[in-house]
This record gives structure tokens, sequence and C-alpha cells, in this order.
């Protein structure tokens, strides 16, 4: 099946309609073929989609692969976050990506609960022992809020410290941002799994507000190219295709532990990758 000791994993978000569940049972069926460690379901800050996100690790189990939901910890009390762990424990979930999550502008004076994600590894680790494995956000080119790079590289140290057994990036386009960072944190003594996020690139323009705001940055080459495919969207994609394939083979030529992919639910972009790299 795959020649590639690395795994691949493969990331949703849930949806909304009956429709939009059946068409994700038909996506995952086929990403299938390329033997992922595990599918993960996204999930809303403040336990906005807690129902759908529990429905599609519910479906993912019942199609026996194993499941990871995303953990958000802002706007919830650590009570609510542990009933919600206490179902997924029940349900038979082993994998937990652990999350702070985003706090919609505004909301966030006098809120109280856990504040950072290292903390809600804490609380998952005492409460749960060993129980789950506890995965945790990683930021190649650091996170929009972080004071320095040096303050965020320290805040992930942190995190890493308090219990977590593998970490996801961000998505990027720039490997070296990858490498420099699995070294700076190896350099202070972490030395989890840090695992790519590979977000496949079908849209320029969306791609480019959601970059904005996430702080992963488009190169420079990269941008100016796709813009000047205008509307040509098969040119994009075609352009795309190769700028990602040969990042993830260089990723796993010099030792990224696998590649976690940010599906957006569709399996097109995302198995043309994975056969391409052999998997
Ligand atoms: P943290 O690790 O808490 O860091 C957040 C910021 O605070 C950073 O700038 C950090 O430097 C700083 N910081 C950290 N700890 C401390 C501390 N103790 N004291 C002071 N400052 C500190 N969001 C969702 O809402 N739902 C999802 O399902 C989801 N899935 C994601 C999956 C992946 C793989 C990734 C990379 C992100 C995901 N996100 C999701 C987005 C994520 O919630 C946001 O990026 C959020 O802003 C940060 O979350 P974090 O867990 O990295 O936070």
């Amino acid at each position: 099946m795959t020649g590639h000791p690395q795994k691949l994993s493969f990331e949703f978000f849930p949806t909304r309609t009956p429709e939009g569940r059946a068409k994700q049972v038909t996506t995952r069926k086929q990403l299938r073929q390329f033997a992922p460690g595990f599918f993960s379901c996204t999930s809303g800050a403040g336990g906005s989609t807690k129902d759908g996100t529990l429905q599609t690790i519910t479906d993912i189990l019942n199609e026996g692969t194993p499941a990871a939901p995303h953990l958000p910890c802002v706007g919830q009390t650590p009570q609510e976050i542990v009933e919600l762990l206490d179902t997924y424990k029940a349900l038979g979930v082993r994998h937990i990506v652990a999350l702070r999550g985003d706090i919609p502008s505004g909301v966030g004076a006098g809120m109280t609960g856990l504040r950072y994600a290292n903390e809600l590894v804490e609380l998952i680790k005492h409460t749960y022992g060993s129980h789950f494995h506890i995965e945790i956000a990683a930021y190649p080119e650091y996170h929009p809020q972080a004071r320095s790079a040096e303050d965020d590289i320290n805040n992930f140290v942190r995190k890493a410290k308090a219990g977590a057994d593998s970490a996801i990036t961000q998505y990027f386009y720039n490997a070296d941002a990858y490498f420099r960072f699995v070294d700076d944190v190896q350099g202070r003594g972490v030395d989890i799994p840090i695992v790519p996020g590979i977000m496949p690139i079908a849209s320029f323009s969306k791609l480019a507000r959601f970059s904005d705001t996430c702080g992963a940055e488009i190169p420079r080459w990269l941008r100016l190219k796709l813009q000047s495919y205008a509307d040509d969207t098969a040119a994009i994609k075609a352009l795309a295709l190769d700028v990602v394939t040969e990042m993830c083979e260089r990723l796993l030529r010099e030792g990224a532990p696998g590649l976690h992919f940010y599906t957006l639910n569709q399996a097109g972009l995302v198995s043309t990758i994975c056969q391409r790299l052999g998997y």
C-alpha cells in the first residue's frame, strides 16, 4: 500500500446538513486508501459546533478509523471541558487536539476559565493521565498574536512540556521555517514529533484572506504567480499542486514525522498530492 514509514492524517470540519454528512462519508472513504493514522474534526471555540463535531467523530469511529476531536478551550469552563472529554472517552476516543481557540473580538474581557492551551494540556493530563494522546498546535511562522518569535517558542515549549505527545503545525509554504522551528524547540529539550500541516491550494483569493488572519505567509513569488492566473483555476491548481507536492517531498525526505492535511472536506487535491508522494 505505502512505501513510506511516515503516517498521514486528515482534518475535516463538521457539516451542517445531512447531504454534507453523506458527502463527508464518501470523502473519507476515498482518503482511507492512504491508511491514515487518524481523521480529525475541528470544533468552534466556545463549543459553537460541539454537536457537529461529536457527530463527525462518532461517524469516523463507526467507520473504523481512529478519530481525534479538536478541543478549543476558551469560552468553556473546566467542568464543561471535562464533561465533553468524558463523552469522548466513553465513545472510544484516544486522541485529542488540544487548542486555545480564538476569542471573538470584544468577548475576551472578564472571561473566566482556561486562557491558554498549555492549561488545557495540564487539565487533560491531570484528569485522564495517559488515556488521551494529546496533540498541540505549532506555528513555524509564529502565532499572529505572539509578542516575539522567542516568546512564542517559549510558550510552545511550555505547552509541550505540560504533557503533549505530538504537535501539528499551522500550514506554511516555506519548509525552512518548519525545519528551523523544529531545531529551535529541540534545542530547548522538546523532542515530540512535530507534523507539518499541509494546505492544498484550490483558490488563491480565499487562501490569501485566510492566511492573513492565521499568520501563514504565501511567499511573494508564489502569490504573484498565482495572482497572475486570475480566474484560470486550472492553472492555479496545476502550479499549486506542483509546489505543495514538492514541499511535501522535501519535508518527508528531510525528516518530517508525517503529514497532516487540511482537507476542507474535499478529497480531490489531497488525494492527488498523496498519490504523487507515492502513498
Ligand atoms: P496557545 O498555545 O494558547 O497560544 C496562543 C497565543 O498565546 C500565542 O501567541 C502564544 O505565544 C501565546 N501564549 C501561549 N501560552 C501562553 C501563556 N501561558 N502566557 C502568555 N501567552 C501565551 N481553532 C479552533 O477554534 N478550532 C479548531 O478546531 C482549531 N484547530 C486547529 C488545528 C491546528 C493544527 C492549528 C494549528 C490551529 C487550530 N485552530 C483551531 C486555531 C487555534 O485555535 C488558534 O490559532 C488560536 O489562536 C491559538 O491556539 P493555540 O492552541 O495554538 O494557543
